[in-house]
């Protein structure tokens, strides 16, 4: 259950940036180096948000590719998260990593 002990920290940082307003929604910003699993986050959402002012509250997913800076190239290259800190078109290893570590809220919805 890594997805729930990932979600766990969100819905308190929610719950104290909404005050007593229940939530109706929330996007959140997920890199694929976080290990993360869309369809686990969506299946431990309910979990995490059960008895909570986000109870019921629909979970929207931004997905981040992860994402390496080469000074070979000079740009950003997507990488595959299994794959070691290479750039994929060069080969010249990095370890400037751009994108892909993000968890983070981009908004909270509450009812009103
Ligand atoms: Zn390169």
């Amino acid at each position: 259950m890594h997805e729930l002990s990932l979600l766990k920290p969100v819905v308190t940082a929610v719950e104290q940036a909404c005050g007593a307003e229940p939530v109706q929604a929330v996007r959140l910003r997920v890199g694929s180096l976080t290990g993360a699993v869309p369809e686990a986050l969506e299946g431990s959402w309910p979990i995490a948000v059960a008895g909570t002012l986000l109870e019921g509250a629909t979970l929207e997913l931004e997905w981040v590719n992860a994402a390496v800076w080469c000074t070979l190239c000079a740009d950003c290259v997507e990488i595959d998260e299994y794959f070691a800190l290479a750039c994929p078109a060069c080969g010249t290893p990095t370890g400037s990593i751009v994108a892909g570590r993000e968890f983070e809220v981009v908004w909270a919805e509450t009812k009103d």
